[in-house]
């Protein structure tokens, strides 16, 4: 999924029912009872072989307070701003209204991608409507019915040379991850250069602090480089020498021109944080002091995790925190409840708004970026082993012990381990984590995610090991040279 389309549009155009059409599901209802409030909702979409975010901002209530119009355009504002794609949707049996124009003006001024559709546009009572509206001056409109599922592939037509774009896109931007490792590599660990920056994400509920954070790490190297030296700003990233180490911080959520939305969503845009954490080597998870470790907040660590990135967590706002030292104590116990699997990850408290602790979160990502890259020789690892074993030998399940033969690092970014045994698949997860936690501490690998795989004597490729145990209790595989696609 790269990319996310809106579907806007005045009230009782069709805009709920090619939402359910695309998400599959009868998910969202489709309502004609007026009083019935629905806000932006996202679901995942499938149109042929294309897989994106579709975003409806179905369902307005009849005027109430507010005129219907102006809250009509807050809406698609909003939409417009949070989406790649926008599909426009007129009634083409009642043809183009007002209404529709304004909207049409909001669209041609902001969007970055339009596509016209004229819905309702079975049978030939359509006709006229579809021809009006090309005069709402945003090109060729495709003839849709989203009840009958017509015209969806003209809608596919438009849709998949912009979706090979974001994909290519994509690709550019994604840093290199499970990077193979091979003992004396020249090039490791990758150095950090301008053309190759490290790869940072500041995800954080909406308020935060993620915009305030970044603009005063912007507005820090301002002052030394000049208004523009140096600083390179695109929609979803910019670039920015901080302390002398290049970086590129992406908030694909917060900088599309956030100062014009009015409203900000309650939640942070599941699509949004799931990209920005691919882009990211490490991904800062920002927490507001006030209301910490709160379900989303974890749910992003979790999936940057997941994910393989290196996690920092930020505590922001720390400017207004009364009793600091109770509220630590409070921060990092909460912090090994919550996220076991992120175990030694930093945790830095900070005011984006002052600027202070920014220094401490610069090293903290620094190291954990070089935790990330860990790359430990196999003499080391099988020096260590032996004193893991015998330490605390491995288990004998049914009189059988299971033999740990020999070890050595498959992967880094994240660092990622293939253990030679017998019977991988007796192993208890037990004794992965006492590994795994070993390996953490006698290595100075705090907080990354660490890759452990048992293989057996007839298994070929470490990586399609049957048992794989990670810090976390995870599932995902790790396999091919980037992370695919979701
Ligand atoms: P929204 O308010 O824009 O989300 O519109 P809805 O999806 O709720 O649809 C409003 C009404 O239009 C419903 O009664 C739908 O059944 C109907 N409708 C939606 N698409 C079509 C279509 O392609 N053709 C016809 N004839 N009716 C449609
Ligand atoms: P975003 O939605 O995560 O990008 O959050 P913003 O950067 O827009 O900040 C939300 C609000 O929190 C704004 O009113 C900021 O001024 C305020 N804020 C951000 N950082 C701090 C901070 O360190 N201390 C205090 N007291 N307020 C902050």
């Amino acid at each position: 999924m790269t990319f996310s389309l809106a579907i806007v549009g005045r009230p009782n155009v069709g805009k709920s029912t090619l939402f359910n059409r695309l998400v599959g599901k009868r998910l969202a209802l489709v309502d004609d009872q007026p009083g019935v409030t629905r806000d932006l909702r996202e679901g995942a979409a499938r149109l042929g072989d294309l897989r994106f975010t579709v975003i409806d901002t179905a369902g307005l209530e009849e005027a109430t307070d507010e005129s219907l119009q102006g809250r009509m355009r807050k809406l698609t504002e909003r939409a417009v701003d949070m989406a790649d794609i926008c599909l426009f949707m007129i009634d083409a049996r009642t043809g183009v209204t007002p209404m529709d124009e304004v909207l049409a003006e909001i669209l041609r001024k902001r969007a970055k991608h339009v596509i016209l559709a004229a819905n309702k546009g079975e049978g030939s009572a359509a006709d006229s409507g579809v021809i009006e509206a090309w005069g709402l001056g945003l090109g060729e409109p495709i003839r849709l019915s989203a009840e009958h599922g017509e015209g969806l592939n003209d809608l596919y037509a438009l849709l998949m040379p912009l979706a090979d774009e974001y994909e290519e896109r994509a690709e550019e931007d994604a840093p290199e991850t499970d990077v193979d490792v091979c003992e004396d590599d020249p090039d490791a660990p990758r150095p950090i250069t301008k053309a190759k920056p490290l790869q940072i994400a500041v995800v954080g509920r909406p308020n935060a602090g993620k915009s305030t954070l970044i603009n005063q790490i912007m507005g820090e190297e301002r002052l030394l480089t000049g208004p523009e030296a140096g600083i390179t700003r695109d929609a979803i990233s910019v670039q920015v020498d901080w302390d002398d180490v290049p970086m590129r911080i992406f908030d694909t959520a917060g900088m599309r021109k956030k100062a014009k939305i009015q409203e900000k969503l309650e939640k942070l845009s599941v699509s949004d944080g799931l990209r920005a954490v691919k882009f990211a080597e490490v991904v800062v998870v920002l927490l507001d002091a006030a209301i910490p470790f709160e379900q989303q907040d974890l749910r992003i660590a979790d999936l940057a995790e997941r994910e393989g990135r290196a996690v920092v967590i930020a505590v922001n706002k720390w400017d207004v925190e009364e009793d600091k030292q109770a509220k630590l104590r409070e921060l990092r116990e909460e912090f090994t409840r919550l996220l076991p699997q992120l175990r030694g990850a930093p945790l830095v408290t900070v005011s984006a708004k002052t600027g202070k602790g920014l220094d401490r979160l610069h090293t903290a990502i620094m190291k954990a970026q070089a935790v990330w890259n860990r790359r430990v020789t196999t003499a080391q690892l099988n020096r260590w082993l032996a004193g893991m074993l015998e330490q605390h030998p491995p288990p004998a399940p049914q009189g059988k012990r299971i033999k740990l033969r020999y070890m050595t690092q498959a992967k880094t970014r994240p660092p990622g381990f293939v253990v030679m045994c017998s019977h991988p698949d007796k192993m208890p997860d037990s004794y992965s984590r006492y590994l795994v936690n070993g390996l953490r501490e006698s290595f100075d690998m705090p907080g990354t995610p660490i890759r452990l795989y048992m293989r057996g004597q007839s298994d070929k490729n470490p990586y399609k090991g049957r048992r794989k145990v990670n810090a976390g209790a995870l599932t995902k595989h790790l396999g091919k040279g980037r992370p695919s696609g979701r």
